[in-house]
């Protein structure tokens, strides 16, 4: 049969969990992949024998637990690891801040740094989760209208907080709540993680935000490791979208979408194969599938001006390691120590994270590089082999176009200064990495489609979130061409590996394959 329900343009995890939505609800569904694997930006490579690599994302949390739920995950194989401390930050002085998941745990690290930020820290934890009270719930539905959304905040409290997340920077948050350069730096990366901005960039307290809904085992604001590495969890999606009866093809590539009479009515893939589908669900990026993927002409220009102006520039490059033993932290001795069953965020100080930034602004890759780093292997040692670890590093920043160089050639004296800062926390870091790659913003472009090579599918700045995303007036995950969707992060709420677009996008094309009762285009039968 070469006819479809719906077609899924991707099977990166947000498609996967859309198609297996989908076919739970009895669509007939089919998953077009252009990479040997699925999951995107979610998989796990044997990169070097023996070692399996989280090539792009690394840490779990952010996996809306009622997907989790819903989808029967566990069933399928999707376990997690919640690490405890957070985070290690050790600092030039020796010192080391450890975040632990305990918030009275972690306050008494933190009294060492100040006693005053110790005493707010607790309160610092029950503000998220208050916000967050109110941001999860938007996670998992089509985002409401700016003006619906704004009455949400009619109080001088909520108005507040209107102002914190979306227009302030996480300096100025930060600075409102802590005193300790220290205390702040361990808490800042999130606010800046994947984003070319600085942690002064007004609406980084948002970006804060988003990377704070992580949920593991019942705790808020955590994350963790998908056991075997983050391809375990797109394997599992995998499986209970084939148990939903599902197909999935990889190794297939859509070159263009077959458009009729301002409708889709199916795609042409690379192999010049045609299929026809009722629904086109993208799960490639807005500019993928508005540029390049839609015939020309066949879009309204204003939407594609939209389109063009959305913003998604790469910020961060991947250090993936293979490691005969653990490097010792000066800060935290001992191999493993805490540092290794955590997240060891190498940025000492917002100023450090700010001038790392505006190196890149002038298109050079920081002089000295925001690291985050984890080491799988010590927690979860099936993704090593016995005795060795992998080590994967999140580098900002690095922009998508370096001044006068390349990302090929500037590839050597890349690795030498993210060793070089790291041996300033781990001296012995050389004599330990048996393997190393680097994986820039162009290669992330190249192999996942992610324009500029953004993590998010666009940045998730105030300016490109809920009804802004991916363009404003196009929010419901319908797109001006009848029966073409978007299903991934390039749709609200965004990147993280959150199954959320995948989840509300399913929602949607239900609704309208099964009528429009909402007045949306329905979709041709
Ligand atoms: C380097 C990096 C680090 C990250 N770290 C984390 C992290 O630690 N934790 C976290 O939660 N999030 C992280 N993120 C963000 C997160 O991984 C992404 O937001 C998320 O995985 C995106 O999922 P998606 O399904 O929306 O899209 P994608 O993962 O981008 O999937 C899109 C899929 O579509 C396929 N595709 C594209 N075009 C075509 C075509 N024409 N035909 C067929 N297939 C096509 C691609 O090959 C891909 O498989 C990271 C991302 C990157 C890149």
């Amino acid at each position: 049969m070469n006819s479809w329900d719906v077609v899924i343009v991707g099977g990166g995890h947000n498609g996967l969990v859309a198609a297996t939505y989908l076919g739970r609800a009895g669509a007939r569904v089919l998953v077009l992949e252009r990479r040997d694997v699925v999951g995107g930006a979610a998989v796990t490579e044997e990169t070097w024998p023996g070692f399996k690599i989280n090539t792009y994302s690394y840490v779990a949390g952010l996996l809306r637990p009622e997907i989790v739920q819903e989808l029967e995950l566990a069933k399928f194989g999707y376990r997690t690891i919640l690490y405890d401390p957070q985070y290690c930050m050790p600092f030039p002085d020796g010192r080391a801040l450890k975040l632990w998941v305990d918030a009275d745990r972690a306050a008494t690290e933190i009294a060492k740094f100040s006693a005053r930020d110790a005493r707010a820290y607790p309160k610092y934890v029950e503000y998220w989760d208050h916000v967050l009270e109110l941001l999860e719930p938007v996670m998992l539905a089509p985002p409401a209208p700016l003006a619906e959304m704004f009455q949400m905040f009619s109080t001088p409290e909520t108005e507040t907080l209107v102002r914190d997340l979306f227009l302030r920077s996480a300096q100025d948050l930060l600075d409102e709540w802590f005193e300790s350069d220290e205390v702040k730096a361990v808490l800042a990366p999130n606010a800046v993680i994947g984003t070319l901005c600085g942690p002064n960039t007004p609406g980084t307290a948002y970006v804060l935000a988003h990377h704070n809904v992580g949920n593991l085992d019942g705790h808020s604001q955590v994350w963790g490791f998908s056991v075997g590495g983050m391809g375990g969890i797109s394997r599992a999606l995998a499986a209970a979208a084939t148990d939903a009866g599902v197909q999935i093809r990889t190794g297939v590539g859509v070159r263009s979408l077959v458009v009729d009479h301002g409708a889709v009515t199916g795609v042409e893939t690379s192999a010049g194969e045609k299929i026809s589908a009722r629904v086109i669900a993208s799960n490639a990026d807005a500019q993928t599938t508005f540029l390049k993927l839609a015939p020309a002409d066949s879009l309204p220009a204003e939407f594609v001006k939209e389109v063009r102006g959305i913003r998604s520039r790469g910020a961060a490059l991947k250090f993936n390691a293979a490691l005969s033993a653990l490097p010792e932290f000066t800060a935290d001795p001992g191999a493993p120590s805490d540092a290794h069953r955590s997240t060891v965020d190498i940025a000492p100080s917002l100023a450090y994270m700010e001038r790392a930034y505006r190196d890149a602004l002038e298109g050079r890759f920081s002089d000295r590089p925001f690291i985050e780093m984890l080491f799988q292997s010590a927690l979860d040692p099936s993704v090593a082999p016995p005795g060795k670890h992998t080590m994967t590093c999140f580098v900002q920043y690095a922009p998508t176009q370096l001044r006068g160089t390349d990302w090929e050639s500037f590839k050597p004296q890349a690795a030498d200064r993210i060793l070089d800062t790291i041996a300033e926390y781990a001296p012995n870091i050389r004599n330990v990495v048996e393997h190393f790659q680097i994986i820039s913003p162009p290669d992330i472009e190249a192999t996942l489609g992610m324009t500029g090579g953004n993590i998010f599918q666009g940045d998730i700045t105030p300016d490109q979130i809920l009804s802004f995303r991916p363009v404003p007036g196009w929010a419901q995950y319908r797109t001006p061409l009848r029966g073409l969707y978007l299903c991934g992060s390039a749709a609200h709420p965004g990147g993280g590996v959150t199954g959320a677009a995948g989840h509300n996008a399913a929602q949607i094309i239900l609704e309208d394959l099964r009528g429009g009762s909402d007045g949306s285009p329905g979709v041709p039968s």
